[in-house]
């Protein structure tokens, strides 16, 4: 597919949210990146992990509490992506480059999955070309979904909204064992070819995958033996999976998100900003405990607009962009709550599988 470009000239959106955003940041004299309050995330988190970690190992509790314990790892793992390691492949971790890398490889590739993949997959196609059939990876699960109305329509779509639950608990098993060598080897994600990678990133890849399958896979095939390691390994990533699949999900696939495609000379006729907003929805907004646990991705529109703002400023920033679209009559999504998005991400599946 020949390039898909935006209607960029003029962009009164943009321009006026950036000199709003600007100012916020200029006045208050703070920056735009992390600050303690990330670093101290990251510690709560990288320490709740390897304690967690530690207790299934050393103490070797009874099965029902261990299996309990590995799903509790895993939905610690989703928090370190959706806290720091997001925030750190994005570069707005810290101000320091070499910073944001150390984080993005110990909170992605350490926990399996590789952040040059994903800083392709995520940060370049999916955060450029949201929501674009045939070029956001995110909305490539076909045929095994049917994730917007340019998709054809299959006769097992309909029980989609039924299956989608079981199929989430793959997500990141497949993710880490399966698709990242797959997009390696077909040197591919959906339609963009990825770029060479250097000596440095195959050193990333390849101790990130050793690491993550010696601490999460072969030591505790040592200590429990091959099946018992096996299904430990499983339900964490069950756990992890489907955090990571709902709450990406229920940003972009429910039923107030739009899901535009380019004219014949291949531009979407819209400003980039105001299609990040029309394809992007907020959730559960006034939530701290939300918020502290998704790390801002339920703040999805100010995210798309600004990525490289750390999420710790996403509360207070989306007053801004909210009041923007008011005084431009742009529509802001945002459900109130995250059982009023979940809910929708479920009734959009079911009403794709059938019409
Ligand atoms: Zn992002």
């Amino acid at each position: 597919m020949s390039k898909i470009s935006f209607v960029n000239n003029p962009k009164p959106f943009k321009t006026l949210l950036d000199e709003r955003i600007q100012a916020y940041f200029q006045d208050r004299n703070i920056e735009m990146r992390g600050n303690a309050l990330l670093y101290s995330k990251t510690i709560i988190l990288l320490v709740s992990l390897f304690t967690v970690y530690g207790i299934i190992l050393s103490i070797q509790p009874p099965t029902w509490l261990s299996l309990l314990l590995c799903a509790l790892l895993g939905f610690i793992q989703s928090t370190i992506g959706f806290n720091v390691m997001h925030d750190a492949a994005h570069g707005s971790y810290s101000n320091n480059n070499r910073l944001n890398n150390i984080i993005a490889w110990i909170g992605g590739d350490l926990m399996g999955g590789s952040t040059f993949l994903w800083k392709i997959k995520h940060n370049i196609i999916h955060h450029t070309y949201t929501n674009i059939e045939g070029m956001d990876d995110d909305i490539a699960k076909y045929p095994l979904f049917r994730l917007n109305e340019h998709q054809e329509r299959r006769w097992f779509h309909r029980f989609q909204f039924i299956y989608a639950v079981p199929l989430y608990f793959f997500t990141t098993f497949n993710w880490i064992l399966f698709d990242d060598y797959w997009k390696l080897v077909t040197k591919k994600i959906n339609t963009t070819e990825i770029r060479k990678m250097s000596v440095r990133d195959h050193v990333e890849f390849w101790t990130g995958k050793l690491t993550n399958l010696t601490l999460f896979f072969f030591i505790p095939i040592y200590i429990f033996g091959f099946w018992q390691a096996l299904f430990g390994f499983f339900v964490m990533h069950a756990a992890l999976g489907l955090s990571l699949a709902l709450v990406f999900q229920m940003a972009h696939a429910v039923e107030e998100a739009t899901f535009p495609l380019p004219n014949e000379q291949n531009k979407i006729e819209n400003e980039w900003a105001l299609h990040q907003v029309k394809t992007t929805v907020n959730f559960a907004m006034n939530n701290p405990v939300i918020s502290w646990l998704v790390g801002g991705l339920n703040y999805q529109v100010e995210h798309h607009l600004y990525p490289k703002i750390s999420h710790i400023h996403y509360p207070q920033i989306s007053k801004i962009v909210k009041q923007t679209c008011d005084d431009l009559n742009i529509e802001y999504n945002a459900f109130p709550t995250f059982w009023r998005a979940l809910v929708s991400h479920f009734r959009y599946l079911k009403q794709l599988g059938v019409a």
